[in-house]
């Protein structure tokens, strides 16, 4: 669905992996290989006039997916119009990293991010993300990404990204350098021991940050810090720039509650109806 997000496509191979280890586990509730499961994404749109798939191994004609089944949200998913070769961003070169709301960027794409990880993990996210194709950054406290790092690796394994959000989700604003750069530094060495890979984004607890947070942070390794253009909760977007629609280069802050999956679909249709397409955050800041 985002051909652009050449991360997700090259991470597939692990994906079929784990998914096969899956169906082996649950006895086959559907198609066993890989191709079986791509025209089941293909079929995701209720067309009418939309080619057949091969029809053995599609659904009867008649049979609508039960209201909010992992089936019902992708087929709620819009098309989006392919995503931009990204165009990566000039990064700081003052010893502090980047501070943005939104990413400067013409580019007609907009971002999804999910934050903390210690609140809720509703499984179907895993499926939801993999069959609709969504570029996901993570900000992660490390020690709900260390209680539950098997949920965050197969998110990963679909193409999400692991960021930093400090350890305690304390403010860090007004703090000391060191009490700050504990918080970020810390959580960046957790995370990069749990998934293997540093952090390269962060983003401080409710936004609050100072000087010292991006000087900090560039210390630990981040190459920017990220606040937010919009919240999406229980299935709501809330604008917080004038504009009241989502512009090029927004980013969408959610959050690990049980209403994930109806945040992400709300974030998507409202990235549609911008005429923008979800990209991942990482593809634009390296
Ligand atoms: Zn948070």
């Amino acid at each position: 669905m985002f051909p652009g997000v050449s991360a997700i496509t090259t991470r597939r191979i692990p994906v079929v992996v784990t998914l096969l280890a899956l169906l082996a586990l649950t006895a086959c509730t559907v198609g066993p290989s890989h191709p079986a499961h791509a025209r089941q994404i293909t079929a995701a749109q209720p067309t009418p006039s939309a080619p057949a798939p091969t029809p053995s191994a599609s659904p009867s004609p008649t049979a609508k997916p039960a209201f909010k089944s992992l089936a019902w949200y992708v087929s709620q998913v819009p098309t989006f119009p392919e995503a931009p070769q990204p165009q990566p961003v000039a990064l700081p070169t003052t010893g502090s990293a980047a501070f943005w709301h939104r990413l400067p960027t013409d580019q007609k794409v907009a971002f999804i991010t999910i934050d903390d990880g210690g609140l809720a993990r509703p499984p179907g996210v895993i499926d939801f993300i993999w069959e609709a194709r969504i570029p996901v950054t993570m900000f992660l406290n490390s020690p709900a990404a260390a209680e539950h790092t098997d949920y965050f690796r197969q998110i990963e394994a679909v193409g999400g990204v692991v960021e930093n959000h400090t350890i305690t989700h304390n403010s860090l604003a007004g703090r000391s350098y060191d009490y700050q750069k504990q918080e970020i530094c810390g959580a960046a060495d957790r995370l990069e021991e749990l998934f293997g890979k540093r952090p390269t984004l962060f983003r401080p607890p409710f936004g609050e940050h100072d000087s010292t947070t991006l000087k900090a942070a560039h210390d630990c390794g981040a190459k920017a810090v990220f606040h937010w253009t919009e919240t999406v909760h229980e299935g709501k977007v809330r604008y917080q720039t004038p504009e009241k629609v989502v512009q090029p280069g927004d980013v969408l802050l959610m959050h690990f509650r049980p209403a994930l999956m109806d945040d992400l679909l709300a974030a998507l249709k409202a990235i549609h109806r911008a005429g923008l397409t979800p990209a991942l955050l990482e593809q634009y800041v390296r």
